[in-house]
């Protein structure tokens, strides 16, 4: 099976040091990306572990896809445990540094320990004989920065380029429970608050460079070029107008959250739909390599407002879920939360929620006003910055989270399948985990899709389709290479069986489960707030456990002795 190259570095902040370990029997065993993140988080976070402590640990990685020039691999895996889940979560991130960072030489690396000033951290091609090459500068004059600024800076004094920077904005050094880590300035590791780790370990900003990749050599077989065409040539309308162009769907499917959650479509959407987000579309964009370049670089010219996206989940958060329904006032919000360095969806959800309590929907003012109150934590910000999961009860709201991860859009009341996807995902309420939605508007061969409305049938298609997805998060490759990366095409991309890459990604998943388990994670967290409401989901939730082999009350046998439920991970040298 093709796999990363290279050895872990581990970036010891307390100590300021860096190291090298091989890792290449693990490497073999687990691919990359968010494969290779898991198996090292399980293996060397305590259980125990302060998600904003020293002993927390970051990891990033890219996976082998990235030594090759195909569409849908511009993208990296980042990995720890989250200040908002509690839990093990792997975010994803597109933009342009992951050719950089496979530059720099390593698998992975690995981030480790605090420091007590404020650091940008360099990490530059390992030596031959593994030997990092790293240097720790104190960057006092980039505290509470923004994003862009951070980019600017090492332009000016390193000669790099937002493509080389993973920063966080002042929302990461804030503890910003939702922050993200930024990339290429406005690509983000968005969900579970990874950007809060960072800053709580006082780093502000990594650099890599190199050419490391340029030794390593693959042959590619015909499905690489074959994918890369395809994408080239197609003529998808989210190459128009990105997620956004199922925002119209939703609303009529009733599967568009609106007025936090209160209803399901939104009387306002033609406002914020994707034909109005086509129109403030400026130029194409994409992530490197990537010939279908779905991503969408807008500009409204009245305002000057300029910003990339929003993207349909923000448009259902600062948009339908706010009472907001005109697309400039989320494009604002989406070019703050870029700056800001904060997850979109959490941070719209939690001022939907707010707006609630105060009876302001539709108030683009104070969204405004809210966001930046919560990057600094300042006045109610503060309360907001937790994340609706331990601010709700305060502001007299419902907990609209799964393991205290707010909800994102398709929502399960009428997609059912997406509902238990939701519940079981180990990362909480996130459509990308499981991303059954899919299958249920559907946006599929009408032979794969399913009725959106009870759960029959659908445990087993959820099991391969979270594999699925943690193979290609390992890989690295992009989801939204649905239909053009078939099941044969990943097959012969990572030279394997699809069999075994099935087997790879109910690793993955278990490993993330076991390392949850741990801390305390049981079945009673893969819930809904309307799982009353969806005919069958206990026995549902019963029928996923025990394919995967799992206890009913949801845990890993054997992980509460000591046991790697996965098999073990090799030893490293
Ligand atoms: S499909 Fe879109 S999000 Fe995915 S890699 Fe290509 S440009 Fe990036």
């Amino acid at each position: 099976m093709r796999h990363a190259q290279g050895p872990l570095l581990t970036i010891d902040l307390t100590e300021r040091t860096a190291s090298t370990t091989r890792i290449d029997d693990r490497l073999a065993s687990f691919v990359g990306g968010r494969g290779l993140n898991t198996s090292l988080a399980y293996d060397r976070i305590p259980f125990d572990a302060d998600p904003l402590g020293p002993e927390n640990r970051l990891f990033l990685s890219t996976g082998p896809m990235q030594y090759s020039t195909t569409s849908y691999t511009g993208r990296m895996a980042a990995t720890a445990v989250s200040p908002l889940t509690n839990g093990l979560c792997s975010s994803n991130a597109g933009g342009f540094l992951s050719r950089n960072f496979t530059g720099a030489g390593y698998a992975a690396v690995e981030i480790t320990g605090v420091s007590d000033d404020l650091l940008a951290v360099h990490v530059r091609e390992v030596g031959p004989d593994g030997e990092p090459d790293v240097t720790f500068e104190a960057v006092d004059d980039l505290e509470q920065a923004e994003v862009s600024a951070v980019s600017d800076r090492f332009a000016e004094t390193h000669d790099l380029g937002p493509e080389h920077v993973a920063c966080v904005g002042p929302a990461g050094e804030n503890e910003v429970r939702f922050a993200s880590v930024m990339i290429s300035d406005t690509r983000a590791f968005g969900r579970g608050g990874l950007g809060a780790v960072l800053g709580a370990k006082g780093v502000k900003a990594l650099t890599f460079a190199g050419d490391a990749d340029a030794e390593i050599e693959v042959d590619w077989p015909d499905e690489a070029a074959e994918v890369h065409r395809e994408a080239a040539t197609s003529d998808s309308i989210m190459k128009r107008q990105g997620t956004t162009s199922v925002t119209e769907l939703a609303n009529e499917v009733d599967a568009l959250p609106s007025y936090y959650f209160a209803e399901t479509s939104f009387e306002g959407v033609e406002g914020i739909s994707g034909d109005r987000v086509e129109e403030k579309k400026y130029e194409k964009g994409t992530c490197s390599q990537c010939a279908f370049a779905c991503k969408l670089p807008t500009r409204d010219e009245a305002t000057g407002v300029e910003t990339e996206g929003p993207e349909f989940e923000t448009v259902m958060a600062f948009g339908s879920n706010a009472g907001v329904d005109d697309v400039v006032d989320v494009m604002r919000a989406n070019e703050l939360c870029d700056e800001l360095g904060m997850d979109t969806i959490s941070c719209g959800d939690v001022v939907s929620m707010f707006l609630e309590s105060e009876d302001e929907f539709g108030n683009a003012d104070l969204v405004r006003s809210l966001v930046e109150q919560i990057a600094y934590r300042e006045g109610v910000g503060d309360k907001l910055a937790e994340g609706v999961h331990r601010a709700h009860e305060e502001f007299g709201a419902d907990d609209w989270t799964v393991k205290g991860m707010a909800f994102s859009g398709h929502d399960g009341r009428a997609l059912n399948g997406q509902g238990l996807a939701f519940a079981t995902a180990n990362r909480g309420a996130d459509h990308m985990y499981g991303e059954f939605y899919p299958y249920e508007y559907p946006l599929v061969d009408p032979d794969e899709a399913f009725d959106p409305q009870g759960l029959d049938g659908k445990p087993p298609k959820l099991v391969a389709k979270e594999n699925r997805n943690a193979v290609l998060d390992s890989a690295v490759v992009c989801k939204f290479s649905r239909g053009t990366v078939t099941d044969d095409r990943l097959a012969a991309l990572l030279d394997a069986d699809y069999d075994d890459l099935q087997s790879l990604g109910a690793r993955v998943v278990e490993l993330e489960r076991a390392f949850n388990n741990a801390r305390g994670f049981d079945r009673s967290d893969d819930t809904l707030p309307y799982a009353d409401a969806i005919d069958g989901f206990d026995a549902a939730l019963s029928e996923y456990y025990a394919l995967r082999g799992w206890n009913d009350d949801g845990t890993v046998p054997g992980h509460g002795d000591g046991l790697d439920p996965a098999g073990a991970a090799p030893a490293d040298d």
